[in-house]
């Protein structure tokens, strides 16, 4: 077999050497570091039977061609957030190349099915604040009226950002065309959370992306002097708004993957002479259950309207921003539990709170599974991410027994069954 795990990690610490610094990973996307790691992956597909072109949202893709037009799609990111980790998107589309190197060694350049690597463009959305862009793209969920009108930090246009690189936001619909012949969608992630490493597992199926409710939530009291106004006269629109600060943990606590923060609160006045006449808080909720969400939500609502009254106050909600829960695809879910107690031995599933572009690719209607490999101390997003090398080099083995099986599904005619 000439799938060879060891390459995966020593690759990934070639790139790292390449585009980081003091402070970790430095792939910003539409950046010249990023461009730098987009040559150097061109530079590892050289002697490989395969055909290379970006499409017109700047996803990169890798196709090598089968016997059949129907395709086997692999995928990861090249970017990362400034001053992140060595393998948060790199594992994924290394361990891809590395599993796509196999097909065509295996099969003398001509596996049974078509394998596409992709390289999704921007998946951070680090520099603009617009996650899973080119993934979005593809799948034809992305937003280009929204999109055009995002700076980054340094009041530079993202429309002008994406012009330096080739790419036209106008022109994102084309890359839809990319579905074509899509049979089966396969994502090797770091888990990036604490669960796997907890139950000491290397692997893990995930199950799907959790759908998110973020909700602006408004007390309005009554501002008044902090000397003259006895406790029990006052409207204090803190404490009702710390009442639910407290409760959405018991709301959460009834379902097991559930989580609920409220990572933002403001105080108005704001001064320590005022009773909190107005506070302004953020609610994020997530589960992988809609009815579960829904559920949450409506607890929430209900707990906040219960703390106003109490506290002589009144609420108002408004939201902010959500997202449906992405289940992924049961046939697929099933074949990645097998490849990974075949290669590791015990298997745990687990839905995903992070989005990530298999979310996009499982919205386009292409079935599509993710596999988590432990990630140490649960950290992410930051230059200590790291990973034991052993379970890297077992998640690109897990990964390459899930293409197979993928590729005996998709050949058996099951694609969308
Ligand atoms: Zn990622």
């Amino acid at each position: 077999m000439s799938l060879n795990p060891k390459r995966t990690v020593a690759e990934l610490k070639e790139l790292r050497a390449l585009t980081s610094d003091d402070n970790g990973a430095q792939r910003v996307a539409w950046t010249d570091t990023w461009l730098k790691a987009r040559e150097w992956f061109k530079s590892k597909l050289k002697g490989l039977p395969v055909e290379q072109h970006f499409d017109a949202a700047g996803n990169g893709w890798v196709t090598l061609p089968g016997a059949s037009e129907k395709a086997l799609l692999l995928g990861g990111h090249l970017d990362s957030v400034p001053n992140g980790g060595w393998l948060d998107g790199a594992l994924d589309e290394m361990a891809g190349l590395e599993v796509l190197r196999r097909f065509a060694t295996e099969f003398n350049g001509k596996p049974p099915v078509t394998i596409r690597l992709v390289d999704w463009a921007d998946e951070e959305g680090a520099r603009f604040g617009r996650s899973l862009l080119g993934s979005s793209a593809f799948a034809g969920t992305h937003s280009i009226e929204a999109d055009r009108k995002r700076t980054d930090k340094d009041g530079i246009r993202m429309e002008d950002a994406l012009r330096r690189c080739g790419v036209e936001i106008d022109r994102f619909p084309e890359a839809e065309r990319e579905q074509k012949n899509a049979a089966a969608y396969l994502e090797l992630h770091i888990e990036q959370g604490p669960v796997l490493e907890s139950m000491q597992l290397p692997l893990g199926v995930v199950l799907g992306t959790k759908g998110v409710e973020r909700h602006a939530i408004t007390f309005l009291g009554q501002e008044a002097h902090s000397g003259s106004t006895p406790m029990q006269a006052r409207r204090d629109a803190l404490a009702a708004a710390s009442k639910l600060a407290l409760e959405i943990r018991a709301i959460a606590g009834k379902h097991p993957d559930a989580v609920c923060t409220i990572g933002s609160v403001k105080t108005f006045p704001g001064i320590v002479t005022a009773v909190v006449g107005r506070c302004e808080a953020a609610l994020d909720q997530r589960d992988l259950d809609a009815g579960v969400l829904a559920t949450m939500y409506r607890e929430a609502k209900e707990a906040s309207e219960r703390f106003a009254r109490e506290e002589k106050c009144t609420v108002e909600w408004s939201r902010i921003w959500n997202i449906e829960p992405i289940a992924f695809h049961p046939a697929l879910i099933e074949r990645c539990e097998q490849a990974i107690r075949e290669t590791a031995g015990a298997v745990h599933k687990l839905p995903s709170g992070p989005l990530h572009d298999a979310a996009e690719v499982a919205r386009a209607a292409i079935p599509t599974v993710m596999m988590f490999v432990q990630s140490l101390g649960g950290i992410s997003h930051n230059k200590i991410e790291d990973t034991k090398e052993e379970h890297l080099e077992v998640s690109v083995l897990a990964l390459d027994r899930l293409a197979t099986k993928t590729v005996e599904w998709i050949q058996a005619g099951a694609a969308g069954s």
